[in-house]
Parts: C-alpha cells; structure tokens; sequence
C-alpha cells in the first residue's frame, strides 16, 4: 500500500537474524522499501548451533517459497523420545509417523535462506550498523544513527535485534529486563560416530546431572545439546570467557557415568562446543512508541524448551506486514500487531519455561517424582499433539481490520 502522497512508504529494520529478513520479505510484498541494518561486520555461517523450526515457522517460510531448502537440509523432527536418567522411556512427545512438528536445522542454514532470498529480491542488507539511538521527534520520519555516526531514516523501524534489543531500551525504557532461566545451554556437532539413527526421533535423556538431546541426520551427524543448572546471571560472553578445554572437562564430567550413547557423543566431539545462557522476556504490555515497533525475541524471546523461538519470530513477520498493509495508520496497526500476537507469544513463553523447570531436578526426591509425574503429563499434552502450538497458520490474503 502506498501513502497518501503515493510515495512508497519506507521502513528501517534492526538486525538480520531470523525476524529481520522475514520481516522485510512479507513489508516488501506489502509494497514497502525495507533496507536491514544488522550490527554485525559481515555475513555470520556459523550464528550458533541448532534449532527445531516448528511446522507452524515452516509455513510462513513456505509462504515465502524458502521451505524446500530447510527440509532438506535439516533433520525432519517427528517425536521427543523422553527417557529417564536410568534409561526408562517416560513417554514421547509427537507421533512417530505422519508429518514431522518441525525440522532440526542448524542456525547458520536458516539465517542463510533467508538472507539470501532477501538480497535475491533486491532488500539491501547494511552490515557493520550497530543501533545507538533512535529520533521519533519529527512527525512521519523516523531516524536510526549507528555507532559508526552514521544515520538513516524512514517511515517507520522495525526492531528486530534479538532478545539484549537496543531498540526495546531505546524505545521503551521502563521495559523489564530478560530474565535468566538459571539453565545454560551447550552442545556441538559430531560426525563419523556410529550412533543409532532412530530416523524423526529426538532422544532426550534427564541424565544424572544434566539434561540432554540428540537427533541424527541421515549422513550420520549428530546434533547434541545440554542443560544445566548455572547460577548468577551470566552472559554469553562471561561463559565464552570459559576455555574450551574448559568446558570440555566439565562436560564430560557431567555425562561420564550416563547412559548410552551420551558419554561417547560428548567425548568423541571434536568441533567447538557452543555455549549459552538462557533468558526469557517477562510480559511486555507495550511492544511499540510512535512509529517504532518490536518483533521476535526484542519483544518475547522465550526459552528453547518448546522450540518455539524462530517460529515465533517468523509467523510475527507476517501478521505484521499484514498489518502495516491493511491499516493505514501507523499506531493503530502496531497496535492490532501486539493484539493479535500477544497472548499466543505469552502462553509459548509461560509453557517453554515450565519445560525448564523439570530440567533442574538432581535430588534423588525430586528426580523420583519427576519421573513418576512425567508419563501422565506426556500423555494428556499429547492428547491434542500441541496443536494449540503447532497448528497455527496466517493467511497472507486475509484482511486485517480494526
Ligand atoms: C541455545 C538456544 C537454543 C535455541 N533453540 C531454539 C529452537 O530449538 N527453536 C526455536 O524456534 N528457537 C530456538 N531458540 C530461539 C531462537 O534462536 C530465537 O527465538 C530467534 O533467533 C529469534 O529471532 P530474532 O530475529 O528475533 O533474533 P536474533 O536471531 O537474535 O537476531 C537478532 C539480530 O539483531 C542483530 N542486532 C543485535 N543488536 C543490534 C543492534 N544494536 N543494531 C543492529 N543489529 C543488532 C544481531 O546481530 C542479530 O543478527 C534458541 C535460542 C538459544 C539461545
């Protein structure tokens, strides 16, 4: 939709992670000029470790016709096969045949497709453009200035900067803080181990110290995770300050007197191993001031626990453009945004944090009735298969009204 001057309206979005390029896809289709400007120096292959992209994020990627690469790249994810510190199945969560709840894929695959299709359709992608302050003072303009003194501006700014967002401290000052989990996240890649392939089943094991999960692709590569109770509230940089000789030792010593397979796929891990604190954001009443609004994790990041995270960030791409499409008035159709989004984003972030929650139990007391609960919670959250989560869908061609 063009404004009343019939200029093309144009919109500044903060980051190219996963909310940034998705964003700008659908505003373009919207008929709006998006430019990203992403902190970072240069294009990042790595951006991590892996993530499940939920079925619900997939088709908003299949909405843009990016899904293929996705599946078959990543490891398809049909069940959560949950076992005891003993080696005792609890229960599964998901089905083992029919549609896989999402794909396992690795971060640095998903930020490429959708950076690449963002530059194949022409949306300039700024590196180097770290967010420093924002400018809402002149009526219909607003400017973002980058720590390298340079500036822009636009119509609107779209604040995708991921969870620690300069947009939300700029824009929304009395913001809560993320708030630590009190778990930390690890894990790696291993390839050439002969580990059992139990093809669409991810194997999560409440260890005798830590939690783990590991899925295997079918070239063999394993993708494995941890969580761990840590206590302060670190950063990611106070726990990359830890050597990875470190954390190695650390590790192991974790999973050593596990259960198979979980101490050989920690030991025979050569690659880097990735390691994160992990935060939630509290309820945020306000997700935009004046022409400047939130998505993704800058609003509601939640904890990985349901997977959820990139979904989240994705399907908020499109019910934004729709928005900005179908509502004139700037405010107005931030505000139908956050109406429509909120209590979906909310429930995700209560129920991912509650998972968390059955991942710090060590006590033998705590561990014993954990594992006796845990079958009758599976079963009756399996009774709908999440389809509360996973069954949400957007249609671009349905119009948003106030
Ligand atoms: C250990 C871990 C495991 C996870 N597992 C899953 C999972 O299995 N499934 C799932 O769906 N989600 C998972 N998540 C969550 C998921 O990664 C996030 O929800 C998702 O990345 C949010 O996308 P985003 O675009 O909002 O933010 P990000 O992906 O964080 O992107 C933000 C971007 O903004 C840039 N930026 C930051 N500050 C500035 C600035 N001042 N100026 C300009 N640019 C800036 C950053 O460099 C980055 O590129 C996990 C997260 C973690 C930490």
């Amino acid at each position: 939709m063009e404004n009343q001057n019939h200029k093309r309206r144009q919109a500044l979005i903060i980051g190219c992670g996963i909310a940034g390029p998705a964003t700008a896809l659908f505003l373009k289709r919207a008929g709006i000029d998006p430019v990203i400007y992403e902190a970072d120096n240069q294009k990042d292959e790595y951006a991590g470790l892996f993530l499940n992209l939920a079925r619900n994020g997939l088709r908003v990627l299949k909405e843009l016709g990016i899904d293929d690469e996705i599946r078959q790249a990543g490891i398809p994810m049909r069940a959560m096969k949950m076992v005891s510190g003993k080696g005792k199945p609890l229960g599964n969560i998901g089905r083992t045949s029919g549609e896989p709840q999402g794909y396992t894929v690795k971060r640095g695959i998903l930020h490429g497709v959708l950076r690449e299709e963002a530059l194949r359709q022409g949306i300039p992608i700024v590196f180097g453009k770290k967010l420093e302050k924002v400018d809402t003072e002149e009526k219909g303009i607003v400017t973002a200035f980058f720590e390298d003194g340079t500036s822009a501006s636009g119509d609107f700014m779209v604040g995708c900067d991921g969870i620690h967002s300069r947009t939300r401290r700029l824009v929304i000052p009395d913001a809560p803080e993320p708030s630590y989990t009190g778990l930390i996240s690890f894990g790696g890649f291993l390839r050439g181990a002969n580990i059992p392939n139990e093809h669409g089943i991810q194997t999560m094991v409440f260890g005798k110290r830590a939690f783990f999960g590991y899925t295997v692709r079918n070239d063999g590569e394993v993708y494995w995770f941890g969580n761990i109770d840590y206590p302060g509230t670190p950063t990611r940089r106070d726990l990359q300050s830890i050597s990875q000789a470190e954390w190695r030792k650390r590790i192991d010593g974790l999973y050593a007197n596990d259960i198979p397979p979980l101490p050989e796929i920690v030991r025979a891990t050569k690659e880097e191993i990735g390691v994160y604190p992990i935060y939630d954001m509290p309820p945020l009443p306000v997700w935009h001031n004046r022409s400047v609004v939130l998505l993704g994790d800058a609003v509601h990041a939640t904890s990985p626990n349901a997977g959820q995270g990139a979904s989240l960030a994705l399907e908020d791409a499109i019910v934004l453009a729709q928005c900005v499409r179908d509502i004139p008035n700037m405010e107005q159709a931030f505000t139908k945004f956050k109406d429509l989004r909120r209590e979906r984003v909310e429930r995700i972030v209560h129920y991912s944090r509650s998972i968390g929650q059955r991942k710090h139990a060590t006590n033998p007391v705590q561990v014993f009735f954990r594992d006796l609960m845990l079958p009758m919670f599976l079963k009756s959250a399996n009774k709908d298969s999440h389809s509360w989560m996973y069954d949400y869908k957007v249609d671009w061609s349905d119009k948003v009204t106030l």
